[in-house]
């Protein structure tokens, strides 16, 4: 039952019957933290602007018992500033001759990373990004800032992730993103877009009836006020598009960088490269779904592989389309709904860079004791594990 709807609600209903009778100390004290593509779904599905639905899902979860109810900025900015440190560490490695250093494969999919595991294990692991999903890096923040933040209060923490596919749940059960000696989970509980529209409708409710509520913002510096923005590029965190960008500006501050991605067999296999002196210095491709995914790592097994860097997405589309996405109704087809769900992402504001946001850059200073710690590396990092032998992990220095 553990990540299922029921184990969620038994731990609502728990923490209620604690404070009811007076034990306030002994009540788990619930946070929720909402990805952007499952409040676009649920936006879409009941007809209410996003940000309004993601102020009515706060106001839900608030309803419900939840302690504290935040966005997942902080997070994914954290996961763009290590994924372009990371990316420019192991092009360091390779022009210093090392052979798995590039090309750097995205890691925030677990769709993509358990099928990498399973079948191509110590092969493709070492390409494997380290730096860990916007899932994780909220756990870790939860688990570990959240303490901090809420002083002397020794009630324990769990952590419910609102997100847009089932793989979430296979991703948070990870043995890596479990803590022996509190004996808890970064992220306890994983809840879909899919199942939140189960438990609104089995309560004979529309989601726009419910009120809005306030996200809550326990982090270091200024409250912000935008909670869903979209990325240049794709919808599923547009890694590559800002790590390109980063990459050209660091690696070659003389060049130009143009960010035009050109589709290539098709709209879900795309790329865009750098050039210098009429020689290409750097090629980043975005491949989502499973065919362009197997033409990749047949590629890479050849040795054919020019890519420095690949965003992978298992679904077709990325997380957009995640499986766990809310179905389309009314003869509305997957394709006109992905559609939707595309143009509702253009709209939402753009993110500011991920250098500017102050509580991050506090957190990296206070929490994770400066840029090149270990405690950083242990917070932000994971590792992965080949099903068939032990992967020749990569040696990176922080
Ligand atoms: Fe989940 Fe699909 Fe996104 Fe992968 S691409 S994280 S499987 S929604």
């Amino acid at each position: 039952t553990q990540q299922s709807q029921d184990e969620m609600m038994r731990i609502f209903n728990e923490k209620r019957k604690l404070i009811d009778s007076g034990q306030i100390a002994e009540a788990q004290f619930i946070v929720v933290s909402i990805s952007m593509q499952p409040a676009l779904s649920l936006a879409e599905t009941f007809c209410i602007p996003p940000e309004s639905a993601l102020k009515k899902l706060t106001g839900y979860f608030k309803r419900l018992g939840a302690d504290l109810v935040v966005d997942m900025n902080v997070a994914d900015d954290f996961v763009l500033l290590e994924a372009q440190e990371e990316f420019i560490e192991r092009y360091r490695m390779k022009a210093d001759g090392s052979k798995s250093a590039l090309p750097m494969l995205a890691s925030s999919c677990p769709g993509w990373v358990c099928y990498a595991e399973k079948t191509h294990g110590s092969y493709i692991l070492p390409y494997i990004s380290t730096t860990k999903s916007p899932q994780q890096v909220m756990g870790s923040l939860v688990k570990n800032y959240l303490p901090q933040y809420l002083k002397d209060s020794n009630r324990p923490i769990y952590h419910v992730t609102v997100m847009p596919c089932y793989d979430k749940k296979l991703e948070a059960s990870r043995e890596d993103f479990f803590d022996s000696t509190t004996n808890t989970r970064d992220v306890d509980c994983v809840i879909t877009a899919i199942e939140l529209e189960q438990l609104i409708l089995s309560e004979r409710k529309n989601l726009a009836e419910e009120e809005e509520g306030e996200l809550d913002w326990p982090f270091p510096g200024e409250k912000s006020t935008l909670h869903l923005t979209s990325s240049l590029g794709s919808g599923s965190g547009g890694y590559a598009h800002h790590i390109f960008l980063h990459a050209a500006k660091e690696l070659f501050p003389d060049q130009q960088a143009s960010l035009e991605f050109k589709a290539l067999r098709n709209q879900d296999f795309q790329e865009v490269t750098l050039e210098k002196d009429g020689k290409v210095v750097l090629r980043f491709g975005i491949a989502n779904g499973f065919r362009n995914i197997q033409n990749l790592v047949q590629k890479l097994k050849r040795n054919k592989c020019s890519y420095d860097y690949v965003e992978i997405m298992a679904c077709p589309s990325g997380c957009l389309n995640g499986g766990a996405q809310i179905r389309p109704k009314d003869g509305t087809s997957p394709k006109e709904m992905i559609s939707k769900l595309e143009a509702l992402y253009r709209q939402l504001p753009l993110k500011a860079k991920p250098e500017c946001n102050d509580a991050v850059n506090t957190l990296y200073d206070t929490l994770l004791g400066g840029r090149n710690s270990d405690k950083k590396k242990a917070l932000l990092h994971t590792k992965y594990h080949a099903l068939e032998k032990n992967s020749n992990a990569l040696n990176i220095k922080w």
